[in-house]
């Protein structure tokens, strides 16, 4: 183990919650929870118990079955709207954090976005939140800004508020970048982006299974995250909207469920959030969220924070002393470090890597843009979770040895 990572103050009861987790096995360092976490054992019951035992559909059935299971379905929107402070009938539920932007540039860009608009983006958006703006400023004729980030791998907040004007509609940037592990100061961005009338969405992909969310103290008007990265299961996830924006808005999909009454000449619509959930729901998915939101809650996101925090500080330590790695991101990144080896292709360190029993995940990370502007066609990514220790990262840092080893 290297110097610097046993220094490391021990975590609380690190083997405890790597023991919830049945799909990694001893021996195996799992740091790719920035693509997907591993899931819980109370999730996997919950998604067990919701098929083998309680499987009915939601909101339609009379027998009792399907009531309860309507219970069920939205007790897990109020459990996710107490998580992040808003309230239940402010979360829709979608497939995912992709899905949540897709929606809001469609159903609110389709209504408020007009030729000669502008909408601000940053320089480190995953490809799920510069796609759906372009298809957006296809449609309508409206233009795309792109906010510059610093040389330590943070959005350059002064710069982007300086790029906000009156043309400005939607400023919708990262809370946490999947690569640089970066954190914005989203109230103060929220305030700027109001200041000029603009709107915020903020992606929390990556923020709402390591960071504490409020909605409100953000200020944000549109907050998206996907279950899968929050320990829960794929095809569910989260689009909250500030109520009078969601009331405002049109339906994004037609279908059952989203309706009020329909004719062949008109159909009204569901207030939200039923408005915007058309067609039977992952409705199991939900309960497997719900679970995942109570796992995270026991453990406290300040602490998973914190742990994960101190994890990639270790993992920093310890790469910056291999004297042919470039690192990127800011020092007091969340838990996710994305680096570089001079001479070796990250597919080859995630190859050898893989050898060792380490995953980490390599390519682009959904972030071409950043990527041309950081110079390079790839990255090697380590990002950390709960469940995650320090001999994870000494593991990390004796493969990358091997890496040497080979590559010299
Ligand atoms: N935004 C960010 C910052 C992400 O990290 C991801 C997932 N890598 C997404 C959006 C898209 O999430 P999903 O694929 O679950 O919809």
């Amino acid at each position: 183990m290297s110097a610097n990572v046993a220094r490391l103050r021990p975590d609380p009861d690190p083997a405890s919650r790597r023991a919830d987790f049945p799909a990694i096995p001893a021996g195996w360092a799992y740091l790719d929870s920035a693509a997907t976490a591993q899931k819980p054992q109370a999730v996997i019951d919950a998604i067990t118990r919701g098929y083998d035992r309680d499987y009915a559909t939601v909101h339609r059935g009379v027998y009792a079955r399907s009531a309860d299971m309507t219970v069920a379905y939205e007790a897990a929107r109020t459990a996710v709207a107490r998580f992040i402070g808003a309230a239940a009938d402010e979360v829709v539920f979608t497939r995912g954090a992709t899905e949540g932007i897709n929606l809001i540039a469609q159903a609110w860009g389709n209504a408020n976005v007009r030729g000669g608009d502008r909408i601000l983006l940053s320089q480190l958006e995953h490809h799920s939140n510069i796609v759906p703006w372009q298809m957006l400023a296809e449609r309508t004729g409206a233009h795309i800004d792109v906010a510059p980030i610093t040389a330590d791998g943070r959005i350059d907040e002064e710069a982007l508020i300086a790029l906000i004007g009156p043309r400005t509609k939607m400023v919708a940037i990262a809370h946490v970048s999947n690569v640089l592990g970066s954190v914005a100061d989203i109230a103060r961005i929220a305030q700027a982006a109001h200041a000029q009338g603009a709107l915020l969405l903020a992606d929390g992909c990556q923020a709402a299974p390591r960071l504490p969310v409020d909605v409100r103290t953000l200020g944000a008007d549109f907050y998206v995250f996907s279950g899968h990265k929050l320990y829960g299961p794929t095809g569910i996830g989260v689009l909250w909207g500030r109520a009078d924006l969601l009331a405002a808005m049109p339906p994004w999909q037609g279908g059952g469920a989203m309706i009020e009454t329909v004719t062949f000449e008109r159909s009204t619509y569901a207030p939200a959030p039923g408005r915007f959930e058309a067609g039977t729901p992952h409705i199991v998915g939900a309960l497997g969220l719900h679970a995942a939101v109570e796992y995270v809650e026991r453990i406290g996101v300040g602490a998973i924070d914190a742990h994960e925090r101190r994890l990639a500080r270790a993992a920093r330590e310890a790469l910056r002393e291999i004297n042919t790695v470039r690192l990127f991101g800011p020092d007091d990144s969340a838990g996710i470090v994305s680096f570089a080896m001079e001479g070796v292709h990250p597919h080859d360190i995630a190859t050898i890597l893989d050898e060792s029993g380490v995953a980490i995940r390599a390519g682009h990370h959904c972030c071409q843009p950043l990527m041309a502007l950081l110079g390079v066609p790839a990255t090697a990514r380590a990002s950390f979770a709960v469940y995650n220790d320090e001999d994870d990262v000494a593991r990390l840092v004796d493969g990358l040895a091997r890496v040497r080893r080979i590559f010299r």
